[in-house]
């Protein structure tokens, strides 16, 4: 379906895509995967030539992309992609939306177009918005939009760039759902994502790009489950749990917030279990915030999807002492609260940190 044989981009002397060759078949669902900066969009972009490549080819069903002789617009009809920030048209209506391309470039009637749109919005849970215009829309309604539009050409491939990355962290699942209804359906999709549990459950393969190349590909199994190489194993450690450095009691605790709540529902964390974590947290943070002997601190939250297990581990300097053992009419309730919560504790303490490692009841 998609052939790339050393395929390179360069912007002026900066080179972002290094000799990539890849086989697409049909059916296939490839999550691309990897660090920010390392090619991922560019990589999507010179497929459909929304980028020049700079050297390599690229043949979509046998043509060759960069045949000069090439209908490029007729391919990209069969392969459509959806961006980060939905590009809807904003003043035209969601059913316009969806039929202004196919009476445009396939030479729908309206009401053909308009029954196709019907059927689609259906499809993605939107059949009561029909006359709505975007800004009336949610982010994850709006994204739903995009991909209806997209489905509107009819494409026999999509690709997908970040489709959820500037949604709430509410929203993503509603998209998420729709992309794997597609899948199901038999699409072969390209897709670039940051949701790790998704693309684990979606694809086919995996691609990690690093620094512009393919470093690491595999079955979900091998590249979530046992990485063959280093960065590969460093990024996905990374994705799987949460880790922040909290300077000095004057820290953060919304962004920290959002933080917990954005890797709960990448990590499909059940709400229980989130409000039980939210709520450790600020308890803890209240006993750790009476001296300032505890910062900077080192917090990391795992989570095991196959036990349901939640850990919170704070690393401090050495010599500050247990925090869930300090003394004081102050602290009484907090320490009330986290025994509550846990499961069991961990205090250890070694010459160069103490770790306090607290595992949460499962609610
Ligand atoms: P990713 O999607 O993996 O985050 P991108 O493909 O967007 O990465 O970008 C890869 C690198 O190429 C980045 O360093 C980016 O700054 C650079 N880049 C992307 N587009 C352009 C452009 N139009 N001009 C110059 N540099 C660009
Ligand atoms: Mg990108």
């Amino acid at each position: 379906m998609i052939t790339v044989e050393h395929l390179s981009k360069s912007f002026g002397d900066f080179s972002v895509l290094r000799d990539i060759s890849v086989d697409i078949k049909q059916g296939e669902v490839i999550s691309i995967i990897g660090p920010s900066g390392s090619g991922k969009s560019t990589f999507l972009r010179c497929i459909n030539l929304l980028d020049r490549p700079s050297g390599g080819k690229i043949r979509i069903k046998g043509i060759d992309m960069l045949d000069r002789h090439t209908d490029v617009a007729k391919v990209r009809q069969k392969m459509n992609m959806v961006f980060q920030s939905f590009n809807l048209f904003a003043h035209l209506s969601v059913i316009d939306n969806l039929t202004l391309a196919p009476m445009k470039l396939l030479g729908k009637s309206r009401q053909e177009a308009e029954r196709k749109a019907h059927e689609l919005l259906r499809l993605i849970g939107l059949g009561e918005k029909y006359y709505c215009f975007p800004d009336e829309l949610s982010g994850g309604q709006k994204q739903r939009v995009a991909i209806a539009r997209c489905l509107a050409m009819e494409p026999e491939i999509i690709l997908f760039d970040e489709p959820t990355s500037a949604l709430d962290p509410t929203m993503v699942s509603e998209v998420l759902s729709v992309i794997r209804r597609l899948a199901k359906e038999g699409l072969t999709m390209l897709i670039v994502t940051h949701e790790m549990d998704f693309a684990r459950d979606v694809s086919t393969r995996v691609f990690y790009l690093d620094e512009g190349a393919i470093y690491e590909q595999g079955t979900p199994g091998e590249i979530f489950g046992n990485p063959g190489r280093e960065k590969t194993k460093a990024f996905i450690r990374r994705q799987q749990s949460l880790y922040q450095r909290l300077f000095s009691a004057d820290f953060d605790l919304y962004s920290l917030n959002a933080e917990v709540e954005s890797f709960c529902s990448r990590h499909l964390v059940p709400l229980k279990s989130r409000h039980g974590l939210t709520l450790l947290i600020e308890e803890v943070l209240q006993l750790y915030g009476t001296s300032s002997s505890f910062f900077p601190i080192d917090i990391t939250v795992n989570y095991s999807e196959k036990t349901g297990q939640l850990e919170l581990l704070l690393e401090s300097p050495p010599g500050s002492a247990n925090p869930l053992e300090l003394q004081g009419e102050d602290s009484a309730l907090g320490l009330a609260i986290i025994r509550n919560l846990l499961l069991d504790r961990e205090f250890t303490h070694s010459d160069n940190r103490n770790i306090l490692k607290l595992y949460l009841k499962n609610p």
